[in-house]
């Protein structure tokens, strides 16, 4: 994943030393040397990430975090405040000015890198949703909803910790604060809580007496269900690896014991906030999506929608310059199924396979149905390698296990076909040409024995 992060230090060594770990993995690093040199650089280049140091002439951190966290073009940006302070009231202080993330001076790379990919990975959902909302309002009037200041910081927050000392510290802090509190001893007890309970956070210990509370997470990230719920970690001081991973088994934040009530109230805030905001655009969004955007039996968007989302998406890409593929899709020999089972058996089978693929994908990637039993799948931010293993990943979802038609003995084999293209930057000046090549590359896949992935190249070395 890459990525635009400006870096903003009065200090010329640590912007060095910043940048230079930061391109290392791929990024893109501006730089800003104040407080108001960094709030035209953020007009300007729009990044991903902002990394904020504090103590600056003219204007500090705190003040440039404020405003950016105030103007509504930039607040959704990631700020991650970098100092030398480490005093708790100047990380609560950063925290309260909207900054998402706290890193001390001298910065711990692990700790660091793992911390800008689970922010950039939380922007990228979050951006995805903000365009969509975008367009599903041209359909209907947006919905009535509170300001997003307005929206509570308060909530459900089940916790994951067998220590009783612990939880009852955790209990007594976030409770004044009117949070209602859950405890789980296991990781099995979270998961049922979760399951049935609607939490709106979780606290999870990495320091469980027989368990690893990583598991967690990565069970809650893995199911569709619990896949947004903020998780935050708790460790020992020197545990950064293991909050490493869990950052990128998708954990939001950390906290380090002795957890500092101010920093863990902070810190839920910030989450409970993010979250709200995240639900209100899902929500706005769905209510805005009217049904003329959908296809009433599969579900999957139609092609009125992709015809008014695409060149969004489109557009976008050739601006940021990443990439974009586009996956077609036909099921093979389909009108035999409706020959010989008859047109309803046909519907079942269409729905079955469009909500194994739906299971297969990303929040961010889009399914149309184009028409008939052909269908497209616009992934965002997707190389054509990694298009054409998702291309084999939904093939084997279709095609593995027969669907059974209820209310008979009938289990149909189907299978489909797949073609894949990628947004070339040179050529490409409209999604038109790329969803053609897809569709080219499908046509490919048929000719050459159906239930396969054919990438737009291999298609374009045998037919010339
Ligand atoms: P190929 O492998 O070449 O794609 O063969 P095919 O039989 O799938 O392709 P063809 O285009 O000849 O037939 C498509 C069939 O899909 C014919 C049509 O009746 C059926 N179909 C299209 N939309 C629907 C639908 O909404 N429900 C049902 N049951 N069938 C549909
Ligand atoms: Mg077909
Ligand atoms: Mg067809």
């Amino acid at each position: 994943m890459s990525a635009r992060i400006l870096v903003v230090d009065d200090n010329k060594l640590n912007v060095k030393l910043l940048e230079a770990k930061l391109a290392k993995d791929y990024y893109f690093v501006s730089t800003a040397a104040n407080g108001l040199e960094a709030l035209e650089a953020v007009k300007r280049d729009m990044p991903d990430l902002i990394l904020l140091d504090i103590m600056m002439p003219e204007m500090d951190g705190f003040e440039t975090c404020t405003r950016l966290k105030a103007d509504p073009t930039t607040q959704h940006i990631p700020i991650v405040m970098v100092t030398a302070l480490s005093d708790i009231s100047d990380r609560v202080r950063g925290l309260e000015c909207g900054a998402d993330d706290f890193l001390t001076k001298p910065i711990n790379d692990i700790a660091l890198m793992a911390r800008v990919r689970s922010l950039l990975r939380l922007k990228m959902m979050m951006d995805e949703w903000r365009l969509r909302e975008q367009t599903a309002a041209q359909f209907s009037l947006p919905a009535q909803d509170e300001p997003d200041e307005k929206i509570g910081t308060t909530g459900r927050v089940l916790v994951l910790e067998d220590d009783m000392l612990y939880f009852r510290s955790i209990e007594s802090t976030l409770t004044q604060t009117g949070n209602v509190i859950t405890q789980a001893v296991s990781i099995q007890d979270a998961i049922e809580k979760v399951v049935c309970g609607d939490y709106d956070q979780i606290l999870a210990s990495l320091n469980l007496k027989n368990e690893d509370g990583l598991y967690l997470c990565a069970q809650l990230r893995a199911r569709e269900a619990t896949r947004n719920i903020p998780i935050l970690l708790m460790a020992n001081e020197g545990e950064i690896n293991l909050i490493a991973k869990g950052l990128d088994l998708g954990a939001n934040d950390y906290l380090i014991r002795p957890i500092e009530s101010a920093e863990l109230n902070a810190r839920t805030r910030t989450q409970l906030h993010q979250k709200r905001h995240y639900d209100r655009l899902r929500r706005n969004y769905e209510h805005n999506l009217s049904l003329a955007l959908v296809d009433p039996l599969t579900g999957a968007y139609n092609r009125r929608y992709l015809d008014m989302h695409l060149p969004v998406l489109f557009d976008r890409c050739r601006m940021t310059k990443r990439p974009l593929s586009i996956l077609s899709i036909d099921l093979d020999h389909f009108k035999r199924v409706n020959d010989t089972h008859g047109h309803a058996a046909g519907d079942i089978v269409l729905k079955e396979m469009i909500s194994r693929i739906l299971v297969s994908l990303r929040p961010s990637d889009l399914v149309v149905r184009m028409g008939g039993e052909e269908f497209a799948v616009i992934m965002p931010e997707t190389e054509q390698k990694t298009a054409m293993s998702v291309g084999n990943r939904l093939r084997e979802a279709v095609g593995t296990t027969p669907i059974t038609i209820p209310g008979t003995d009938l289990k149909l084999s189907v299978t489909a076909s797949f073609g894949v293209a990628s947004v070339n930057h040179e050529k490409d000046t409209t999604s038109a040409t790329v969803l053609e090549r897809a569709d080219t590359a499908l046509y490919r896949a048929k000719e050459t024995g159906r239930n396969k992935v054919v990438g737009e190249d291999d298609a374009k070395d045998q037919t010339s």
